[in-house]
């Protein structure tokens, strides 16, 4: 057995101790990355069906981006973590030093997290926050309103490929930002430091074959997919950290 089929093997084997049941996996909901090392990295299946997110995100552009994009970040991750000390680390510490990593790790890392989190951000009926939640957003942005408009204006903004984050700063304060390329707030190279909480993806990848240039148009399509349960719970295990 090769490396690259042993890394699925013990992936498969992971997914069969944490996943429960669901038609469409609600695996990736009970896959906690930060548990794993590059041998339990695994790609699981999408929480939800690719036309799920319709008319906001279209079927077509989740099954490329899921099934090519995304899949392409995961090969190329473990492929460039293979036989290097990154292959016995948490992906949390791989990040925390990411300055000392080529970039093919930098890259490809960051585009299998980002991309685990962003699926797990969305779905299809969750799109308002609780009370609690909302009365945090209220207590560091202003209001609600607020929040949306600086969050969406991250995304707007960011020149070229990127991110947005609404993300918990070391000393546990709400901030939004963007990054570039696949970066992420967990990266010791990041401007923006802390623990992302809510991702939305302003690659183009992500919204032109629906949208087109009109980016702006898909950010404030964005709120009707928002999964604020899975938010939330990114929320309060940061705060707990
Ligand atoms: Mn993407």
């Amino acid at each position: 057995m090769d490396r690259r089929n042993f890394v699925k093997s013990a992936g498969a084997g992971t997914a069969a101790l944490i996943f429960t049941g669901g038609a469409f996996g609600s695996g990736i909901k009970n896959y906690n990355i930060m548990e794993q090392n590059t041998k339990g990295f695994l790609f699981p299946d999408l929480p939800y069906a690719y036309d799920a997110l319709e008319p906001y995100i279209d079927a077509r552009t989740m099954e490329l981006h899921y099934d090519k994009h995304h899949r392409a970040y995961f090969n190329n991750f473990v492929a460039a973590v293979k036989d290097t000390p990154a292959a016995n680390m948490t992906i949390e510490q791989i990040f925390s030093g990411m300055s000392g990593y080529p970039d093919a790790v930098r890259n490809n890392g960051g585009g299998y997290y980002n991309h685990l989190l962003f699926w797990n951000n969305m779905a299809k009926g969750l799109a308002t926050p609780s009370s609690e939640m909302v009365k945090a957003l209220e207590a560091a942005f202003g209001s609600f309103d607020k929040f949306k408009e600086l969050f969406g204006n991250a995304a707007k903004t960011r020149f070229g490929s990127g991110w947005a984050w609404l993300y918990l700063t070391p000393d546990k304060k709400l901030a939004i930002g963007s990054s570039p390329n696949q970066d992420n707030p967990l990266m010791d190279l990041s401007p923006i430091k802390g623990k992302p909480v809510l991702a939305l993806d302003v690659w183009e990848h992500a919204y032109y074959l629906k949208y087109q240039n009109r980016r702006a148009e898909y950010v404030d399509s964005f709120w009707n997919v928002v999964n604020w349960q899975d938010v939330e719970k990114r929320y309060r295990e940061a705060l707990s950290r």
